[in-house]
């Protein structure tokens, strides 16, 4: 038996990329998955694929802009499945553009979803992980948690937040809460179709070729998660190999 079968696991952002490849990956490891994200044709279709695998899922609309609505899936979890035992906060945009283009409600997207959201799914996971004595927080940043890139200023400046964040969480609450950053080099997902700048989707096109694919990162998030309860795997960084 392993460590991931009968697990409760909530993925935000989990109607394309690294959120479904890993809610697929969990589901056929027994875990039981509870899957949000804004498209719910995407969220019912993909459910519909789990359980015709025998899969247990459970799924709702979810904007991690909105701290309502995640809690509104966590007490999902915690009613269907009567705990949480992972929280993966995998939800985040990609606009890129040159700082100059002032793309402002673009930077502002950013830090609405990819750091406002990751503290909304604290703000839901921590009282009830807290009150259960244990549970798991994964983050989902990037390799722009660790440098920046031209066109990737708020976007880089985003994930290096949501690498302090988890490492904040870590060090007030890691005796009861185990944390992970997971920071992916380029992956194959629909990230980059959120850029409108049409000279950053030129160069995003060329620089994306080497992609790996989403469960490569699927595995990532899983490993931390099949650890036993004493073992905390803190930050892992997985790219393509022929990525500098
Ligand atoms: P995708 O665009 O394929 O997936 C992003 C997911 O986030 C979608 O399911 C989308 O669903 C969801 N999402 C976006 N906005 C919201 C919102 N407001 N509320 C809830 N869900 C939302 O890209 P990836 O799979 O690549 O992205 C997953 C994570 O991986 C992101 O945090 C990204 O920054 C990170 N990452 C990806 C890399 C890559 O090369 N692919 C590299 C480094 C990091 P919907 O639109 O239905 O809401």
């Amino acid at each position: 038996m392993n460590n991931i079968n009968g697990k409760v696991v909530i993925v935000t952002g989990a109607s394309s990329g690294i959120g479904e490849a890993t809610a697929r990956l969990l589901a056929g490891q027994g875990a039981h998955v509870v899957l949000g994200a804004r498209r719910l044709d995407r969220l019912e279709a993909l459910a519909s694929d789990i359980r015709s695998q025998g899969g247990s899922v459970e799924y709702q609309q979810l904007d991690v802009t909105d701290l309502e609505q995640v809690k509104v899936i966590v007490e999902l979890a915690q009613t269907r499945f009567g705990r949480v035992d992972v929280l993966v906060n995998n939800a985040g945009v990609m606009p890129l553009s040159p700082l100059e283009a002032l793309k402002i409600e673009e930077w502002n997207r950013m830090i609405d979803v990819n750091i406002r959201g990751v503290l909304h799914g604290i703000a839901a996971g921590v009282p009830v992980m807290k009150e259960q004595g244990f549970g798991h927080i994964i983050n989902v940043a990037s390799i722009g948690a660790y440098s920046v890139t031209r066109t990737a200023a708020v976007y880089c400046a985003t994930k290096y937040a949501v690498r302090a964040i988890t490492e904040g969480l870590r060090i007030e609450l890691g005796d009861t809460i185990r944390t992970t950053l997971v920071s992916p080099g380029v992956t194959e997902s629909e990230l980059a179709d959120t850029i409108t700048d049409e000279s950053t989707k030129a160069f995003m096109k060329e620089y994306r070729q080497n992609a790996i694919p989403a469960s490569a990162i699927a595995r990532s998030i899983a490993y931390a998660i099949e650890q036993p309860a004493e073992v905390d795997v803190n930050e892992l960084i997985v790219r393509p190999s022929a990525q500098r």
